[in-house]
């Protein structure tokens, strides 16, 4: 009788703290050992290849429900098929509010669709109505079936909160235990910027970055962590795009506030002008906040080694370029304001931080896993999830370091018609995926069964404790 269900055997293990020489020895679902020589019933050989934690994304859109009816695009069976090719194994992705309504009914539906995934998974819930209601009954149960963290913006139409809603979501968030997310950009001076844009006949999709210069993410990233201090209350920054928004939370932290920084691989590859491409194409690249500049790239790589940023997520969020349901939805005519945001992401993330980050000499491989699998983990409470070691779920990543290939959107295997990494030469790619000890990718073969994933109910844990520290010594959460 073997040992082990399965090895994973002769390669290079790679944690956020080590990388040393193991067999990796596997027992129903979860790693049972690391050592010399194992045995298994199945055997994996990842000679030459790095063994990594499987590829945690906690900022992405799966078969979103759409206001108007229907859902995205990306459904579980594709987005999970992305997420096996791409290397990663669980996602935290939303269940919506529309206004006017709860978020109970939602969140059922998201559950039930979720259903057909073939990664493991969580919700944010995203709050775009602060009524009393959901302030003071649904979030606490919400919370109580898992969905430990919250997401609010502060611009879009119609889901943006103003800044007294945004103060009792975060009052919430602490009265039952959970993280807050925030989309930080100033949604007044965005509308401002966008009807003299218009006015002027400023249309094309390049008009997109003029509407959210830098400033106004940084105002209101620096806005959200003054209030959430004020409350006492922990956060994450969602998407940071350049180094001046890195700075506010870098000051926040250095004041001991618990404040994160997200950050996602379009920042460090696209840029505005991307939005400039002849006829509509420039609307492959729309996304909020904006890419920024080439020369903001290497500034946000200090900030990830710093530790001001300490994940990396896709905030895939995939709108087809042809057809009627995607990026033309308003038609091709439609000015900026009207097309929809986002990029498709999620297999391209890890090739691309581990291409420019490790290949290119900018950070380590330990490094590399903290910040796209161990730190997303610790952070949003996936208990199992993110490292190498006995106990640990068996969700690996066995990685060829130096394989170059160049990113077409087949290689994506997503239902987006396009990636706006087309023609990228990378280096280091996923050779194979595996979850809870089942190999459920090799050689870009996804061999999973939809419902295979598992919704990951996400208890009370210390990291998302607030700090105590209050306001003249009061708790307002208590009473409003
Ligand atoms: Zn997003």
């Amino acid at each position: 009788m073997p040992d082990f269900d399965l090895v994973v055997r002769g390669g290079t293990v790679v944690t956020a703290s080590d990388t040393f020489r193991a067999d990796v020895g596997v027992r129903d679902g979860r790693i049972a050992a690391l050592g010399d020589r194992l045995t298994g019933a199945e055997t994996l050989d990842a000679g030459g290849l790095l063994v990594m934690p499987g590829g945690v994304d906690t900022h992405c859109h799966i078969e979103q429900l759409q206001e108007a009816g229907g859902a995205d695009e990306e459904t579980w069976e594709s987005g999970s098929r992305a997420c096996l090719a791409g290397g990663t194994t669980s996602v935290v992705t939303f269940s919506t509010q529309f206004k006017g309504g709860g978020i109970l009914e939602p969140l059922a539906e998201y559950r039930r669709r979720a259903g057909r995934a073939m990664v493991d998974y969580g919700f944010h819930q995203i709050i775009t109505d602060a009524s009393d209601d959901v302030i003071w009954r649904q979030i606490p149960q919400v919370v109580s079936e898992g969905v430990r963290s919250l997401k609010v913006f502060l611009t879009y139409d119609p889901l943006h909160l103003d800044d007294r809603a945004f103060i009792r979501v975060l009052a919430a968030a602490r009265r039952a235990g959970a993280l807050v997310t925030v989309h930080c950009e100033n949604y007044d001076a965005i509308n401002w910027r966008t009807e003299a844009l218009l006015a002027d006949g400023r249309a094309s999709p390049k008009y997109h970055a003029w509407a959210r210069p830098r400033m106004i993410e940084r105002e209101a990233t620096h806005r959200a962590i003054a209030l959430a201090e004020m409350v006492d209350q922990p956060i994450q920054i969602f998407h940071v795009s350049c180094s001046e928004v890195a700075e506010e939370i870098a000051r926040a932290q250095h004041r001991g506030l618990k404040v994160w920084g997200e950050t996602c691989p379009q920042y460090f590859v696209s840029v505005a002008s991307d939005m400039d491409r002849p006829g509509f194409e420039g609307a492959k690249f729309m996304c909020s906040p904006a890419p920024r500049e080439a020369g903001d790239h290497e500034k946000l790589w200090q900030d990830v080694r710093r530790g001001t940023l300490d994940v990396i997520s896709s905030d895939h969020s995939g709108w087809s370029y042809g057809g009627t349901r995607g990026k033309r939805v308003n038609g091709e005519d439609a000015p900026f304001r009207d097309i929809p945001n986002g990029m498709p992401g999620l297999a391209a993330r890890l090739p691309i931080i581990f291409s420019e980050g490790v290949a290119k000499g900018r950070i380590d491989p330990q490094k590399f896993v903290a910040l796209t699998a161990t730190n997303p983990a610790r952070l949003f409470g996936l208990a199992g999830k993110g490292s190498i070691a006995p106990g640990m779920d068996a969700d690996l990543v066995l990685w060829d370091p130096a394989r170059k290939t160049t990113l077409t959107n087949a290689l994506m295997q997503h239902a987006i018609d396009y990636t706006p990494y087309e023609g990228l030469e990378v280096t280091g790619w996923p050779v194979a995926t595996v979850l809870r000890g089942r190999v459920a990718m090799r050689d870009g073969k996804v061999r999973a069964e939809p419902g295979s994933g598992r919704f990951l109910a996400r208890g009370p844990y210390d990291l998302i404790q607030p700090t105590g520290v209050l306001a003249h010594d009061f708790d307002a959460s208590q009473f409003a």
